[in-house]
């Protein structure tokens, strides 16, 4: 019953383990997905913002560019009625100089640098000043960050989407999407993304973060696995099942066979016995009916008894012998002796008998060491011992109180034999049997043959051993069987 407790142990563990690797490969397979996803939309998004940053540049360039030296002209205060997210424009006319000192130094840079500067960054407001310097006019663009942003091309929801999207420049961070707020240790995966956008006068860097919960992890369909890996491990199971049953039954009906075979031998001996006692009275029926004819007034009624004595006689032998005929059905044959685990027979004959002991609910325990008894034995004839003492045993126990129904077998090797015991909590060998149930045809069992102990003590002595019964207090049968040691070398082939 232990090694059904481990048989449970490892399905269970093969389950776990299952179930683990399956929720690992989802979860891992749902971060990537997320962290797919946040990529892709990072980029888009910084894709997006640098294409407005750059649009700056090029309508300042433009505005330099066309510009006819008509100060009177300006096309650029059009702009912010165009373009809302640009606030205004400012107009530096060749020869005026700029309201500060700054801001004139900045006009000089970015005129030799030939690309515009920032002039300002106020993030607070979300605001900053872009100015490029340029003859024979520059220009100073106010912009407005939030409304600059495309937001009907943006890939993400601004307001409840889980990522944090924000511009950062000189220590200043200007968040376009708020994303899911979360403690920088907080439990669970961490993505970040940084580029600056693409544009050598707005050097904003675009930052993107996103913080995956462990409860945002797929569990139902984790769950959903490890519920079909139970299924599908009990279908194995009940696959193994089946192959194993199916092996048990194979070794039962072989051993039931060669139980067949074997038995004739013994059968033969009792036939001898049992036949030569009818065979006896005919003869000497009939005799007496021939002497009684020889007379010269023959007592026909004494003649006739004799007549009927012996035909009553010759139903038993046939009877005998339809016995015999119902039984044989192929010669027996010999096997040489090999080194035979001891416990490892004891460990088969209980597999196969496992289901109908469990059937009588009999607690078995084995003692026997994991290190291997080899004896010298005829592996077939060994089987064949220990089941019957194994079935003698269930079937002694069937009267006994189920609470009791407990059976031993234990293997001890001796310095030069090897004991096998089974022991059971049956009502014992009465004592005037104890002599007898090795004879053939003693049997105290309703329908009962009387050949399994006196075959088992045949083909035990056969091996050079020995087979011997004797009761147990408060009460149970004992049965040992001895066998010689097999030589170490032989037990190693
Ligand atoms: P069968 O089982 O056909 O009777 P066996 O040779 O196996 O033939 O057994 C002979 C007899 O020995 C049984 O009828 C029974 O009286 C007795 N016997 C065998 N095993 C046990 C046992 N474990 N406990 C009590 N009696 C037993």
């Amino acid at each position: 019953m232990h090694a059904a407790l481990k048989r449970h142990g490892v399905w269970m563990i093969a389950w776990g383990l299952l179930s683990l690797l399956g929720a690992v490969l989802l979860a891992r397979n749902a971060l990537q997905q997320e962290r797919e996803a946040f990529e892709t939309n990072a980029r888009i998004a910084h894709r997006l913002l640098s294409q407005q940053v750059v649009q700056h540049d090029a309508v300042l360039a433009t505005l330099a560019l066309l510009d006819a030296n008509d100060d009177s002209a300006h096309p650029e205060q059009r702009l912010p009625s165009v373009y809302p997210h640009m606030l205004s424009v400012q107009r530096r006319a060749r020869a005026v100089l700029w309201p500060d000192a700054h801001l004139q130094t900045l006009d000089a840079q970015s005129r030799q640098l030939g690309h515009g500067l920032l002039v300002q960054t106020d993030f607070a407001q979300g605001r900053y000043e872009l100015m490029l310097g340029a003859l024979p006019a520059s220009y100073l663009l106010k912009i407005d960050i939030r409304s600059m942003v495309p937001w009907r091309e943006w890939p993400m929801a601004p307001n409840q989407g889980p990522v944090r999207v924000a511009l950062v420049y000189g220590g200043q961070a200007f968040d376009l999407q708020p994303g899911r707020q979360v403690p920088a240790d907080a439990p669970g995966w961490h993505f970040d993304f940084h580029k600056v956008l693409a544009s050598p006068s707005q050097p904003f860097e675009m930052v993107a973060q996103r913080h995956v919960a462990w409860g945002e992890l797929p569990w139902l369909w984790m769950l959903a696995w490890s519920v079909l890996a139970a299924a599908l491990l009990r279908m194995m199971w009940v696959l193994v099942r089946q192959r194993d049953d199916r092996h048990r039954a194979e070794e039962l009906l072989r051993l039931g066979q060669v139980a067949r075979l074997n038995t004739l031998g013994e059968l033969a001996a009792g036939m001898a016995h049992e036949l030569n006692q009818p065979l006896t009275a005919v003869l000497a029926n009939t005799q007496a009916a021939s002497r009684l004819l020889d007379d010269d007034a023959p007592d026909m009624q004494a003649v006739r008894h004799a007549m009927t004595q012996a035909v009553g006689q010759s139903r038993r032998a046939a009877e005998v012998v339809g016995r015999l005929r119902r039984l044989v059905e192929q010669p027996a044959s010999t096997q040489p002796l090999q080194a035979v685990s001891l416990g490892d027979a004891a460990r088969k004959s209980l597999y196969l008998m496992e289901p109908e002991l469990k059937r009588q609910q009999v607690v078995v325990t084995l003692k026997a060491s994991d290190v291997p008894c080899w004896v010298l034995a005829d592996a077939v004839a060994l089987d064949q011992i220990v089941h019957n003492l194994l079935m003698n045993a269930a079937q002694a126990m069937q009267t006994t109180s189920k609470a009791e129904r407990r059976l031993t077998v234990a293997v001890e090797p001796t310095h030069s034999q090897a004991r096998l015991l089974v022991q059971d909590q049956g009502p014992g060998i009465p004592a005037e049997a104890l002599s007898r149930i090795f004879e053939p045809f003693f049997t105290t069992r309703e329908g009962g043959l009387g050949l399994g102990l006196s075959l088992c003590e045949t083909l035990a002595m056969g091996m050079g051993g020995t087979l011997s019964a004797k009761n147990r207090t408060p009460h149970g049968a004992e049965f040992c069987l001895t066998l010689p040691l097999a030589e170490p070398t032989a037990a190693a082939l």
